[in-house]
């Protein structure tokens, strides 16, 4: 079963398996079932197989999806300790040979440590956001708490045999399915792979979901929220607005004479102001306003505003800070002006944006670096 599923992995693998840790893990239960399948030859392979070379490969797989699991959540680790672990549950398993209790009590400490190490990591990092995202899916929180209990349950159930065939309490040939005692163990493992091998796919598609969205909401060159997630936004706050009756404001800010700016140093100096305008936009944004990309050298700021004064006053306040540098020599954007309208009852998008670009074009007429409200 493991090796199939990382056969299948394997097959669908792409760019984003490098950072999410979905490569490592491939290779890690890769390893894993070819473990198994050593393990399971005993008797008939030679025991420097089925002991020695089954229980590398085990710690193998265990090491790598141990490095897996912290590739995901954006963590350090360090390849000498594993390779000790490695390298002493080989020794151990090369030792005792055939004679699995040995080796399955040594191994048994060991795994477990790790797999609490594990579901730590998992646990605490359940609600930790991607990169590039402001918070982790509540879908994906779920899944990793499950696979984090999943570890858990393995970390205490793998020390828990060790100690209890260390204490002589089964008979040496625990192996055998027959023997009863090790069967709700066979069970548990087997839903355990099913929760831990699904889980961290389904992990790793919900981050690359999240990352999709983030990318289709932002604009490319200023990292701004893009058009799709104005409307979003906007059609949230309408229907907001209209339940509560708390008004909102809607700047649409447009740089003046950018055409002459690009004429006179470039596109892609043009693309340098841009991404600076933006980053001072959004860095001069009241608390719970937000700032779009509307295309062009034309933006959108999304604000609570009790009435016209105070979203004048706001937009005002932006204006001051925008216009930067009137005198300055340097290539820069020297200002924006700005259309202001306050959500009304009765309002639609299109005419809130509709009074906003009325408000813009008297600001513009009026002869630019100011602020028109249109009521
Ligand atoms: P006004 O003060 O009336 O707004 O004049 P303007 O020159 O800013 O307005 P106009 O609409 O004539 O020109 C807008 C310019 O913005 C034209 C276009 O080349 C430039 N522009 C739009 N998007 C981008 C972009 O992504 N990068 C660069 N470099 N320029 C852009
Ligand atoms: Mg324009
Ligand atoms: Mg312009």
């Amino acid at each position: 079963m493991l090796v199939t599923i990382a056969v299948m992995l394997w097959l669908a693998r792409g760019v984003a398996d490098e950072a999410n840790g979905l490569r490592c893990w491939t290779w890690g239960i890769a390893a894993e079932g070819l473990a198994y399948s050593l393990l399971a030859g005993a008797g008939h392979l030679p025991t420097w197989l089925s002991g020695g070379v089954a229980n590398a490969l085990g710690a193998l797989s265990v090491a790598l999806l141990f490095v897996a699991i912290r590739q995901f959540l954006g963590l350090r680790w360090r390849w000498p300790p594993l390779f000790l672990m490695g390298l002493a549950v080989t020794v151990v398993g090369t030792a005792f040979g055939g004679r699995y209790v040995g080796a399955t009590i040594f191994n048994g400490f060991v795994y477990g440590m790790l797999q609490l190490l594990n579901a730590h990591v998992l646990w605490r990092h359940r609600h930790s956001a991607a990169p590039a995202a402001a918070a982790a899916p509540d879908g994906l929180s779920r899944v990793q708490s499950l696979v984090a209990l999943a570890h858990l349950a393995m970390g205490l159930v793998l020390p828990a045999r060790a100690l209890f065939l260390a204490l002589g309490a089964a008979r040496p040939d625990y192996l055998d399915l027959h023997t009863g005692w090790q069967q709700p163990l066979f069970a548990f493992s087997f839903v355990y792979l099913v929760v831990c091998c699904l889980g961290f796919l389904l992990m790793c598609k919900m981050r690359a979901e999240q990352e999709v969205r983030e990318l289709a909401l932002t604009d490319g060159l200023t990292g701004l929220a893009n058009r799709r997630a104005l409307d979003e936004d906007m059609a949230q706050a309408l229907s907001g607005a209209a339940q509560s009756g708390r008004s909102f404001a809607v700047l649409m800010i447009d740089i003046d004479h950018f055409k002459a700016f690009n004429d006179q140093h470039g596109h892609r100096a043009g693309d340098a102001a841009l991404r600076q305008f933006a980053a001072r936009l959004r860095m001069q944004l009241p608390a719970q306003g937000r700032a779009y990309r509307y295309g062009g050298e034309e933006f959108t700021v999304m604000l609570a505003a009790a009435d016209a004064t105070q979203a004048l006053a706001q937009a005002e306040a932006l204006r001051a800070v925008l216009a930067t540098d009137l005198a300055s020599p340097e290539p820069g954007v020297r200002s924006a002006s700005i259309g202001v309208a306050l959500w009304q009852p009765g309002d639609h998008a299109d005419r809130l944006f509709g009074r906003a670009d009325r408000a813009l074009y008297r600001a513009k007429a009026g002869g630019r670096n100011r602020v028109e409200l249109q009521a």
